[in-house]
């Protein structure tokens, strides 16, 4: 069986030098022993799991530090050992992408107030984003998850599948990562509507064998004419439709497989843009085009970056067929998004950092895309574009704080807010009975300052029932100002 550490190196897009190897390997025999006995829900041992995560890293061109944080994603939260044992072996850097991943698998979907944990689970994954690549791990981890979702009960399908459609799916087509975005799409798709999901399944399957006689054709007409030209043509392909996006683009014409054009086609790949535009006349020459059916993407680039020329032509035989023509650069950014810009050097990733701390320098152009799109997002939530602005800084929500309950609730807090804020946001009861705290599993004082994704367990008495007049002077929110007074005079 070939050395699982093989085929992911054999992934990635950066080079493997010796030095990656040895750090993907280490991290590999790391997590391996930490993982020893543990087995997933399909029987396989669990350290498959975060090898198929390191993998989908790799292909995203992501490089051996966060390709070593996948394999090493699971380690302090499912295993003996901990965070200090990784930063220990790996160093800040890697225990710091591991810690992230974590702390956002600590959040949950809670029943009752489904839509603000909704809205709180995006925010948080702002906030956890001061490294944008904690993000990217746990994409390539949702996606592993979801691709072995059936070995799950089915209530937690359904929980996994919603989660998948409503939060991870926006925040992959926000970074641009269109492969993970469709193939998280459909793998939800399967689970959350299985009878739409066989019905558009079927339906591809028998037109794409339908048109592929004509693609076919097509290809070769055209690679023939774009030879002649002179024009270079780096690749040359046929492609099948996501199903969810077909799906949608099916309702959007009255479920009528007729009306897609864009079911199958071709997209030609060309070395610069100017052969984009030549290429285009080469196609519309051997092709009649379908009046307003041109689309210049890399004039116009759509919001999230996506660059491409699309057109519809009678193909042969008059067969109507879509057309994609772009760069090298452009398919690779539609399918990986900001992960094709991560491509990192020591000093591509100290200005990148300098930049999210707020220091002005100067950044890559490449950099800036990924930016703005953070920005775009952030407007989607419906934020002010002030207040963004301010937290383009490290703390993206400057004045508030995101503190988890022991279970994963999330709890919302202004900033210097202290343990007693936090255990009246909980419960007035947890607040008045509150004689400690534990953050991080680790024991603190309860006018110690709140920060940003911690774990706070509040210890309570049984007897003791009253607040301190003490806690007045440090508690930060209202509401536990009024509580603790309401509580004195009682
Ligand atoms: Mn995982």
């Amino acid at each position: 069986m070939e050395n699982p550490v093989d085929n992911i190196i054999r992934n990635m897009k950066l080079p493997a030098t010796p030095k990656r190897k040895e750090l993907i390997q280490a991290a590999y025999e790391f997590a391996k022993k930490a993982h020893t006995g543990q087995k997933r829900r399909s029987g396989e041992d669990y350290i498959t799991h975060t090898v198929e995560t390191a993998v989908i890293l790799a292909k995203l061109g992501m490089g051996s530090s966060t390709i070593s944080a996948g394999l090493l994603h699971d380690v302090p939260e499912d295993t003996a050992t901990t965070l200090e044992d990784v930063e220990k072996k790996f160093g800040e850097e890697i225990a710091f992408l591991v810690d992230g991943v974590t702390k956002i698998g600590r959040i949950k979907l809670r029943g009752e107030q489904e839509e603000l944990q909704l809205e709180n689970m995006r925010k948080m994954f702002i906030a956890m984003a001061s490294d944008i690549r904690v993000i990217i791990i746990k994409l390539a981890d949702r996606l592993h998850n979801m691709r072995t979702l059936e070995f799950n009960p089915p209530d937690k399908q359904i929980r996994i599948a919603r989660e998948t459609m409503e939060v991870f799916v926006p925040i992959a087509n926000r970074l641009g990562i269109g492969e993970i975005k469709g193939s998280l799409e459909d793998l939800a798709f399967k689970y959350l509507d299985p009878e739409n999901f066989e019905y558009v399944k079927n339906l591809e399957e028998e037109q794409y064998t339908q048109r592929k006689r004509h693609l076919d054709t097509a290809v070769v007409e055209l690679k023939k004419e774009l030879l002649i030209e002179g024009i270079k043509t780096i690749d040359i392909f046929g492609r099948a439709k996501h199903l969810y996006r077909l799906f949608q683009k099916l309702k959007r014409h009255d479920m009528d497989i007729n009306k897609i054009y864009d079911l199958v086609g071709i997209r030609i790949i060309v070395p610069d843009i100017s052969a984009c535009y030549e290429a285009l006349g080469i196609v519309h020459r051997k092709y009649r085009p379908l009046v307003g059916r041109i689309k210049d993407y890399i004039s116009l680039p759509k919001p999230n970056g996506y660059q491409s020329i699309h057109t519809t032509v009678f193909g042969h035989e008059g067969k109507i067929l879509e057309v994609q023509i772009r760069t090298k650069q452009m398919d690779d950014e539609a399918e990986f998004g900001i992960a094709a810009h991560w491509i990192y050097n020591e000093q591509q990733k100290r200005s990148l950092r300098n930049f999210i701390f707020g220091k002005k320098i100067q950044v890559p152009q490449k950099e800036l895309l990924w930016v703005k799109q953070l920005r775009e997002w952030q407007n989607d939530l419906g934020t002010d574009n002030a207040e963004f602005m301010e937290g383009l800084k490290i703390e993206f929500f400057k004045n508030h704080i995101f503190a988890f309950t022991p279970m994963g609730n999330i709890i919302e807090l202004p900033e210097d807010a202290t343990p007693i804020d936090f255990a009246y946001k909980v419960h007035s009861e947890i607040g008045n009975r509150a004689v400690g705290v534990k953050i991080d599993g680790k024991m603190a004082t309860i006018d110690c300052k709140i920060k940003n994704g911690q774990v706070i367990e509040i210890l309570t008495s049984r007897e003791h029932k009253k607040p301190s007049q003490d806690w007045l002077r440090f508690v930060r929110t209202s509401l536990a100002k009024s509580q603790i007074k309401k509580a004195l005079r009682s």
